[in-house]
């Protein structure tokens, strides 16, 4: 497919003067780093609605072209294949920075470029909002807690984490993209707002990316064996998309002096077992269960505490996992549908 790539909001360096060619009468200019992946097309399209210029720089790593498809005929939507990596020279108000496989099969498949973009890929991004006066988020992730020994985890515990695991390369680099956000904040006076994400869910998951929901219905729809990894009472919280990008917006449009870091994500809890019946009693499926060995360094339990988010942002999340479930299943049925190799 041809995707419109477009020069709007570049800066080009002539002599020290930059240019503009972008702009125009919008509420706010936004930068989306992943915009393409699973959660930054449902954030761009939240604030293409909201009425903002969107411009989206992705690599397509992990993200596919049919998440944007829908969005380039929009005049407000612009799309730059980028990789954050290097550094990026345009202007926008507001940064959300959101760059980063998510998959543990993803982001374990090239650890290196894996902390190359969050270290490196925060480097830029901070140092564009420096230069340019923009507010930045920085998508952070539950992961910072490693494998906690505190439950439900708070925003002020520190976390477990092994620096030479095999998920250490997301995590230490999440970890870094955070210190990163803290000391430009300190140095440099930037405005930041940093979110952990918890499990998030629903339409334009990944088919193939291995998580567990998009593996589960995927597995249902097919009639295939559901996969659980270990003795399936392991724990996670999954929150539908819908309500995650609403609790990034608040954050970026807090006050000033809320920085974060933010726990965002559901408080619901369940285990992996659990939720395998649910996909099955909602598809209505014959698949059978069948358990296979635990990943290496697979977290047992995860669950936020988001008192912080309730008070500082007025934000829980609303979707019942049932309600969520159905809707990421009638998503991945239109997949099938459509021929789209999605076997994990
Ligand atoms: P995703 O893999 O679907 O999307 C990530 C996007 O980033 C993809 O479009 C990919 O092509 C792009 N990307 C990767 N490396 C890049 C690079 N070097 N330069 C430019 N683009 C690059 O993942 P997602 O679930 O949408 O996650 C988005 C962000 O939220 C990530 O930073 C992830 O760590 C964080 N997060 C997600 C969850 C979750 O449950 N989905 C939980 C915690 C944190
Ligand atoms: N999982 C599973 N079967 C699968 C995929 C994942 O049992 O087919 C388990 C996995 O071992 C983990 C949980 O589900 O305990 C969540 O996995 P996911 O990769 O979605 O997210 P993360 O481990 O990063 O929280």
């Amino acid at each position: 497919m041809n995707l419109r790539v477009s020069l709007c909001f570049q800066y080009y360096d002539i002599g020290g003067v930059y240019i503009n060619f972008g702009g125009g009468d919008v509420m706010s200019r936004i930068l989306v780093t992943g915009g393409a992946g699973f959660l930054g097309t449902h954030l761009c399209e939240k604030l293409l609605g909201g009425g903002h210029e969107v411009c989206c720089a992705d690599n397509f790593y992990t993200g596919a072209e049919r998440n944007i498809k829908h969005l380039l005929s929009n005049p407000g939507f612009e799309l730059i294949r980028h990789d954050v990596i290097k550094p990026l020279y345009l202007e926008v108000d507001e940064i959300y920075n959101l760059a980063c496989p998510a998959s543990p099969i993803h982001y374990q498949l090239d650890p290196i470029q894996t902390l190359r973009t969050n270290v490196n890929g925060a480097i830029n991004m901070l140092d564009l909002a420096k230069r340019i006066g923009a507010k930045i988020f920085q998508a952070s992730s539950s992961e910072v807690y490693g494998d906690p020994e505190v439950h439900p985890q708070p925003e002020s515990y520190w976390g477990r984490v092994d620096p030479v695991c095999m998920r250490s390369c997301y995590i230490e680099g999440k970890r870094c993209a955070e210190t990163l956000f803290f000391s430009y904040h300190r140095q440099h006076g930037l405005q930041i707002k940093v979110g952990r994400i918890f499990n998030t869910y629903g339409p334009r998951l990944h088919p193939n990316d291995g998580r567990v929901i998009s593996n589960f219905i995927v597995q249902a729809l097919k009639g295939d064996d559901i996969t659980i990894y270990g003795t399936g009472q392991q724990t996670r919280s999954f929150c539908y998309v819908e309500d995650l990008v609403k609790g990034v917006i608040r954050l970026m449009e807090a006050p000033t002096d809320v920085t974060g870091p933010v726990n965002l994500g559901s408080s619901c809890e369940t285990t992996i077992a659990q939720l395998a019946e649910r996909v099955l009693a909602l598809t209505g499926s014959p698949s059978k269960l069948v358990y296979l060995p635990l990943p290496k360094d697979d977290p047992q339990q995860r669950q936020p505490e988001i008192d912080r988010a309730r008070t500082l942002l007025d934000w829980q999340p609303k979707v019942m996992l049932d309600d969520g479930l159905k809707q990421t299943i009638s998503y991945f049925e239109h997949l099938l549908c459509k021929g789209i190799d999605a076997g994990p």
